[in-house]
């Protein structure tokens, strides 16, 4: 069975696709509002979903919390098992679900796949995770007692996902909680709701309980926010975006003394030093900068090459990028779709301007492509300062500043003098300044030779401002288990 005649109806008959919200919640939006999903490369309307607010969210979370104790007691090889099968659904469905996402968000139909088949990974990871939920036994003072710790689920769990990938950060956020035990309500971003609609019609499909996993489409994400942090029954908010919303869910989460897991985002330098292999730096940036058109948060925002290999690093690089091509994500040839919507353009001419008053020069790119459309062109700047706009805030797009840098304990002062704490890369050869390196930046990961290090094996996350917590890998789990300590007496 294939859904791609099923979704992609819908996607031609938008009016169709919003009853994926009553598969998923079992409602709709109780005032009968609705908004519109647009394809960014064409502007073409995608669907109208019910537009949700508080009711709906409270009801939402009300069928969670009874799921919670139905799937919570499922024996761990159950929940495994569903889990399974939701991530045999992904991969099936693999190709529909890119399609969609490619549709909705604009990223190139390779990058998408790409996309897809690491968010079946998180799922496939945490299924089996599932099965490896351990406690502790604990050498008590007396020969009278009895001390041990268990680790139970910390309850429904509300999430608020990000429009850059829509796939995979659903599914890093919910399979290691939903391995955990616990149930969901999510609110994927208003610009990409719909291939999260396709995975909760597959987790449907694959059977976990009715109520564990809840699915918010909304216009906006103030007001559901707002009802997610405060209402009591959520015991737990897991948020990906900006490290301004992240700060406002931390405020609204306060007075309960409700957890969260944040990660936000990055502001991430690629240091080149000069034992560097310089081809492969040159390749390792043009992963870390423009993969995703440079919309990610682990996004090399700030490129530092050493003077002795500045020229030949910038050179090669310029023309590397001289051959990405921008345009609609399903044209085969494109490697760069176009951004979100016009404000992200803004921000990144508002860069370049800043830059080009400063005295950075334009090596290549520069400008809109079109009119009037979101498309912009792969940009190199060279002569960049740290104490340009270009260098200090998440750029967010495929702009890449070069800074020229001599001192090599100085470059890494600099690369840590910033609030976010997400991802690092640099590219050298000599051990020695290898671990020196590895050890100095003050980052949640350091990629060392590569520009490209996600992956459900690892903890992905950030220190300072770029948030709390980890998702991926084991360390995944524990942000969705509470420990409770156990002590028997009078044995
Ligand atoms: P955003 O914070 O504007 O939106 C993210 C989500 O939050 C969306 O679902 C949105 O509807 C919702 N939201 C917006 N305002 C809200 C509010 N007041 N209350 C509750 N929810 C609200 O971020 P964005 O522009 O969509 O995403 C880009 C940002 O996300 C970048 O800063 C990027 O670095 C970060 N990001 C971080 C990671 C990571 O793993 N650290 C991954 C991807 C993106």
């Amino acid at each position: 069975m294939s859904l791609y005649p099923v979704l992609l109806g819908r996607l031609a008959r938008p009016d169709l696709f919003s009853d994926l919200a009553g598969i998923a919640l079992g409602g709709k939006a109780w005032s009968g509002a609705e908004f519109d999903v647009l394809n960014p490369s064409t502007g073409a309307l995608l669907a109208r979903l019910p537009d949700m607010g508080p009711l709906e969210t409270r009801d939402a979370i009300d069928r969670a919390a009874e799921a919670q104790g139905v799937w919570q007691s499922l024996p761990a090889k159950d929940k495994s098992a569903v889990m399974r099968r939701w991530h045999q659904l992904i991969v099936l469905h693999s190709d529909d679900l890119a399609t969609i996402l490619t549709a909705e968000m604009g990223k190139p139909l390779t990058e998408a796949k790409s996309e897809v088949a690491h968010a079946a990974a998180y799922v496939q990871w945490y299924a089996e995770e599932a099965n490896r939920i351990y406690g502790e036994t604990i050498s008590a003072p007396s020969n009278d007692r009895r001390m041990l710790v268990i680790k139970q689920p910390v309850g429904v769990v509300g999430t608020i996902t990000p429009w850059n990938f829509p796939a995979s950060m659903v599914a890093r956020k919910i399979s290691p909680a939903l391995a955990a035990g616990c149930a969901i309500v999510l609110k994927p971003a208003e610009q990409t709701p719909l291939v999260a609609g396709a995975m909760f019609v597959l987790a449907r499909l694959a059977g976990f309980p009715e109520g564990a996993l809840n699915l918010i489409y909304a216009s906006h994400g103030a007001d559901v926010g707002a009802e997610l942090c405060t209402n009591a029954r959520i015991r737990k908010i897991s948020f990906t975006g900006s490290t301004e919303v992240g700060r406002l869910l931390m405020s609204q989460c306060a007075p309960q003394i409700k957890k969260l897991n944040l990660e936000l985002g990055g502001n991430a330098p690629f240091i080149v030093f000069d034992d560097a292999d310089i081809d492969e730096a040159v390749e390792g940036a043009i992963q870390a900068k423009f993969r995703n058109g440079g919309q990610t948060c682990v996004s090399a925002n700030r490129i530092y090459v050493q003077s002795a290999v500045h020229d030949e690093f910038s050179e090669k690089f310029v023309a590397r990028v001289a051959e990405l091509k921008v345009g609609d994500g399903f044209d085969p040839e494109v490697t760069i779709g176009p951004m979100i919507d016009s404000l992200a353009i803004d921000k990144i001419e508002a860069h370049l301007a800043d830059a080009g008053a400063r005295g950075g020069t334009i090596r290549c790119g520069g400008k809109r492509v079109g009119n009037g459309g979101t498309f912009f062109e792969p940009t190199v700047l060279t002569g960049v300062t740290s104490a340009m706009r270009v260098a200090q805030e998440e750029t967010f797009g495929p702009l890449a500043p070069i800074i020229r840098f001599n001192d090599a304990e100085q470059v890494v002062r600099e690369a840590n003098d910033t609030i976010y704490g997400l991802a690092a890369y640099f590219y050298a050869s000599n051990l020695k300044r290898v671990w020196r390196v590895a050890e100095a930046l003050e980052y949640g990961m350091v990629g060392i030779n590569t520009g490209r290090m996600s992956s459900e094996a690892a903890p992905f996350g950030g220190v300072k401002q770029s948030g709390i917590g980890r998702e991926g890998s084991r360390h995944g789990m524990e942000d969705y288990l509470e420990m409770k300590y156990l002590c028997m007496g009078g044995i």
